[in-house]
C-alpha cells in the first residue's frame, strides 16, 4: 500500500466524476463538508445524454448552472417539444400542454440541449471552486464490515477512509451493486446505440426529433438532437442481437450507422453533405438496483438505475439522485449511520422510479402490443401524459419521508400495473380471430 489518507481528513469520498458523482460534490462541498472524489479518466467512456427532460433545468440551476447561463455561453439549445417522425413521413409533435404553465403548477414549458463535454467542462470547474478534491485513479476494492463501509483501495495503491461514501461509478461498473450483490431486475434487451456529430446551417430546430419504424416487432429508433447552434446530434439505438446480426452479415459499424440514417430523407442528407462518418458505440441494459443505501453509504446515477435513453430521463435521475443523496448526507453529518428510515424512503425513491420509466417505455413504446393497436403516434400520448404528470408532481411535491415515498410509490405502481394490463389486452385483442 502506497499510501493512506489522512483517516479524518474526508468526510464524504464520491466514487466516479461523472454528472452524478460531481453534482453530489457540489452539493455536500457547499454544505462544508469535506469532498474527495475519485475519477477514473480510464474508464471514461464517451459522453452522452444531450436531450433532457423538463426537470433538469431545475435540477441544474440547484448546482449553479442556470438555463440562460448554460445558453449564453453556447452549452444549451431551447427544448420545447418532442417530434416523432415516421418512415411514411407523418409526424406528431408532443408538447406539454400550456395549462401547465398557470397556477398552481408554474411549470417551465421548456427545456434544453446540452452539449455534454462542454457541460462536463463547467460542471468539473464549479467543483474545484467547491473545493472539492478530485483524485484521477480507479478505486479497485472496497473494504467493508457488516455493510459498512471502513475504505477504498484505489488501482495506484491508495486507500481512502471517510465518513459517508457515495457510488457515482455509473452504470458499467456499479462497484457498490457488486460489492454488496444488491438485486436487480432488468429491462428490455441488451441495447446498443451509434452516435455522430453533424454541422448544420439555419435556424436551429427547438425540440427532439425521433424516427422510428413504426411496424418493426422490437422499436428501434433514431435521436436528433441541436446540442449547440450549428451542430446536432445523430445517433441510432437497435438491440445488441439486431446488431450482432448485421455484423455477422459482413457490415461494419459505420456501415449500419449509415444505412439507419438514409432510411429517413432528412437524416440521408446530413450525411450527404458530412462525408465519411465514425460513430461512437455504446451497449448498455435497462436496470433498476434495490437497496441502493446501506449505513453509511449511497448510490447514485446509473450506478444504482440505468432508465432508457428515449426516456430522456437519465440526466434528470443523476442530478435528482445527487440533490437527494446530499440532502441526506448533510442532514446527518454528524450521526454514526444513516437513520434506517430516511435511507431505505432515498432507495425506494430511486428504484421506484426508473422501474415507473422504464417498465412504461418498454411496455407502451418498445413492445409491439400497444404500439400495433393504437398506432405509434397515439403510443407515444399514451407515454408521455403520465411521465410528464410523474415529474410535474415530484418535483412539487418532492417526497421524503416513508409515507409520502410509500404513497408516491403505490401511484407509480397503479400506472405501471395499468400499462401492463392495457398491453396484455391488446396482445389478447391482436391474437382474438377477426370477423368475416
Ligand atoms: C445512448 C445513451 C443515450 C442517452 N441519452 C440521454 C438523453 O438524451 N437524456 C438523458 O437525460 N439521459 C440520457 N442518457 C443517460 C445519461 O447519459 C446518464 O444517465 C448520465 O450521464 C449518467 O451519469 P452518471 O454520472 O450516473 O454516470 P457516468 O456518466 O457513467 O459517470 C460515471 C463515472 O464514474 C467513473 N468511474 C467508473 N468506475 C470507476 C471507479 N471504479 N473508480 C473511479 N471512477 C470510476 C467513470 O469514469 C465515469 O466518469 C443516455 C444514455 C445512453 C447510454
Amino acid at each position: 500500500m502506497q499510501a493512506t489518507e489522512d483517516k479524518n481528513g474526508i468526510d464524504v469520498l464520491v466514487i466516479g466524476g461523472g454528472l452524478a458523482g460531481l453534482a453530489t460534490s457540489i452539493h455536500v462541498a457547499r454544505a462544508g463538508l469535506r469532498v474527495t472524489c475519485v475519477q477514473s479518466d480510464e474508464l471514461r467512456s464517451d459522453l452522452v445524454g444531450e436531450s433532457l427532460d423538463w426537470s433538469a433545468p431545475d435540477l441544474l440551476k440547484a448546482i449553479g448552472l442556470p438555463t440562460n447561463m448554460l445558453m449564453q455561453r453556447g452549452i444549451a439549445t431551447i427544448k420545447q417539444h418532442v417530434t416523432l417522425r415516421l418512415l411514411d413521413g407523418s409526424e406528431r409533435h408532443y408538447v406539454p400542454g400550456t395549462w401547465l404553465a398557470g397556477f398552481p403548477f408554474n411549470v417551465c414549458l421548456d427545456t434544453i440541449h446540452v452539449d455534454r463535454e462542454a457541460l462536463a467542462q463547467v460542471i468539473g470547474d464549479l467543483a474545484e471552486r467547491e473545493r472539492v478534491h478530485v483524485i484521477s485513479d480507479q478505486v479497485i476494492r472496497v473494504e467493508e464490515k457488516a455493510r459498512r463501509i471502513l475504505s477504498v483501495v484505489t488501482k495506484r495503491g491508495l486507500q481512502l477512509h471517510a465518513r459517508w461514501f457515495v457510488d457515482a461509478s455509473g452504470g458499467t461498473t456499479r462497484l457498490l451493486a457488486r460489492t454488496f450483490s444488491l438485486p436487480s431486475r432488468e429491462y428490455g434487451p441488451g441495447k446498443v446505440a451509434m452516435w455522430d456529430y453533424f454541422s448544420v446551417t439555419g435556424p436551429t430546430v427547438e425540440g427532439t426529433t425521433l424516427y422510428c419504424a413504426s411496424s418493426a416487432k422490437y422499436m428501434d429508433w433514431i435521436w436528433q438532437i441541436p446540442i449547440r447552434p450549428g451542430l446536432v446530434s445523430v445517433g441510432c439505438v437497435s438491440t445488441g442481437e439486431a446488431i450482432k446480426q448485421q455484423r455477422q452479415s459482413g457490415l461494419n459499424v459505420p456501415q449500419i450507422y449509415e444505412a439507419r440514417l438514409k432510411e429517413f430523407p432528412a437524416l440521408a442528407s446530413l450525411l450527404t453533405a458530412a462525408g465519411p462518418v465514425a460513430p461512437r458505440v455504446t451497449s448498455f441494459r435497462c436496470r433498476v438496483h434495490k437497496r441502493v443505501s446501506g449505513p453509511n453509504w449511497l448510490i447514485v446515477g446509473e450506478a444504482a438505475s440505468m432508465v432508457d435513453p428515449m426516456t430522456a430521463n437519465g440526466v434528470t435521475a443523476a442530478l435528482r439522485h445527487a440533490q437527494e443523496a446530499a440532502a441526506l448526507l448533510i442532514r446527518n453529518r454528524n450521526a454514526s449511520r444513516l437513520p434506517r428510515p430516511a435511507a431505505a424512503a432515498y432507495s425506494r425513491r430511486v428504484t421506484d422510479i426508473a422501474a415507473f420509466f422504464n417498465n412504461l417505455i418498454e411496455k407502451i413504446v418498445y413492445e409491439r402490443d400497444i404500439r400495433a393497436h393504437v398506432g405509434v403516434l397515439v403510443a407515444g400520448d399514451v407515454y408521455t401524459i403520465p411521465a410528464w404528470l410523474m415529474n410535474l408532481f415530484y418535483s412539487r411535491i418532492r417526497p421524503k419521508g416513508v409515507i409520502a415515498t410509500a404513497c408516491f410509490g403505490m401511484v407509480l405502481c397503479f400506472l405501471r400495473c395499468g400499462a401492463a394490463t392495457f398491453s396484455r389486452f391488446c396482445r389478447v385483442r391482436a391474437a382474438a380471430p377477426t370477423p368475416d
